[in-house]
């Protein structure tokens, strides 16, 4: 046995196959290891060659090909390829494409409870999102609520915590939210709804042209390094924080549960391991690339960065917090989601006070 150990790992590590050519397709090895070969296709919300994310999605199919020395080839198509943008979840669901790679928050309307799994405003931060999905339980709780729809998610990508954004208005107090309008999606949208302000949602392409021309007062997109990119520093001249509406957001990438369980386990692990590879490489691209842009914005007369006012953050978060509360008590499904996270977040921010905090604290 152990002879035999040490041959198959030899023709591994060599990258051989430790099959005859005539056994590589849709067949069992002699020695009962599987070589039948599989080629998948990812559906995704980015389009072509988006920086970040779309590069994220990009990397998971990269990995998955190389690192199963191309028995699992995965190709990536871009939003509007094979599917539109929003209908990666259902694309994959119904098993028309094997895989996709998004987001969890844009099944918003359709599941709710899904944008525990990508951001929720005052919510958890990446490290602490990486911290419940992982060890405290979160990721159990997402593969439940996406069983019914044939799915099996996994954490693949974050940016890190966000920028409040770019803004034409000085927010000063709280009357200045008052008509304010901001291109900000999803519940941060809700929260400044309530807040007074009028959340508009935007594609990303018409962003930069409504904030130039005054169609909109303000915009939050992700962060320095995507923003900068964007141009958006030559838009607006305050550059607000911190980003409440998306702290840690995740992205995700899912596999229909048919073509999951036609992995032999090996292939498994290596989608299981690329998926968390990407999760953690797009968090140290995201880190760096915001550190190098924030730095090249330092020099910028034309750019004043701001923190949003105490009473400001406060009366946002009391909104947010409402709106919460407002799905945890209209869904079970988002009850029992809500209580993990928010046990989650309790616990974490305890941590996180004395801990990155404090520490940070300690830097001139
Ligand atoms: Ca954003």
């Amino acid at each position: 046995m152990k002879r035999r150990y040490f041959v198959g790992g030899l023709a591994a590590a060599a990258g051989l196959s430790a099959c005859g050519k005539s056994a590589s397709t849709n067949a069992e090895c002699a020695d009962g290891g599987s070589q039948e070969t599989f080629e998948w296709s990812m559906v995704t919300s980015w389009p072509p060659g988006l920086p970040g994310l779309g590069a994220a999605a990009q990397n998971l199919a990269d990995r998955i090909t190389r690192a199963s020395g191309g028995r699992l080839t995965v190709k990536l198509y871009a939003a509007g390829e094979l599917v539109p943008a929003f209908e990666v979840f259902d694309a994959v669901s119904r098993g028309a494409v094997e895989m996709g790679h998004g987001a969890a928050y844009y099944h918003k309307g359709k599941l709710d409870a899904a944008q525990f799994f990508t951001a929720i405003p005052f919510g958890l931060n990446a490290q602490e999102m990486n911290g419940w999905l992982y060890y405290g339980g979160g990721l159990e709780l997402w593969r439940e609520l996406y069983e019914p729809f044939n799915l099996v998610p996994f954490p693949c990508g974050n940016t890190g915590v966000q920028m409040g954004g770019w803004f034409n208005r000085e927010i000063n107090s709280i009357e200045d939210l008052e008509g304010l309008k901001m291109r900000i999606p999803g519940l941060g949208g809700e929260v400044l709804r309530r807040a007074g302000g009028t959340p508009v949602t935007l594609p990303g392409s018409e962003v930069f042209t409504s904030l130039q021309t005054g169609a909109i007062d303000a915009t939050e997109w992700v962060g320095p390094y995507n923003d900068v990119a964007f141009g958006l520093h030559r838009a607006a001249k305050y550059y607000y924080y911190p980003g409440w509406q998306e702290p840690g957001p995740t992205l995700e990438a899912i596999v229909n549960r048919e073509a999951w369980d036609s992995l032999p386990d090996d292939l498994k692990a290596i989608v299981e391991i690329a998926a968390q590879s990407v999760n953690s490489d797009m968090l140290a691209e995201f880190a760096h690339g915001n550190a190098t842009a924030l730095a090249g914005l330092a020099d910028n007369p034309d750019v004043e960065l701001r923190a949003f006012p105490e009473e400001v953050v406060e009366l946002l978060r009391g909104y947010a917090e409402e709106i919460v509360a407002e799905m945890a008590a209209s869904d079970p499904a988002i009850a029992r989601i809500h209580a993990s996270f928010s046990a989650y977040s309790e616990a974490a921010t305890q941590w996180q006070r004395i801990s990155e905090q404090a520490y940070l604290d300690t830097r001139p």
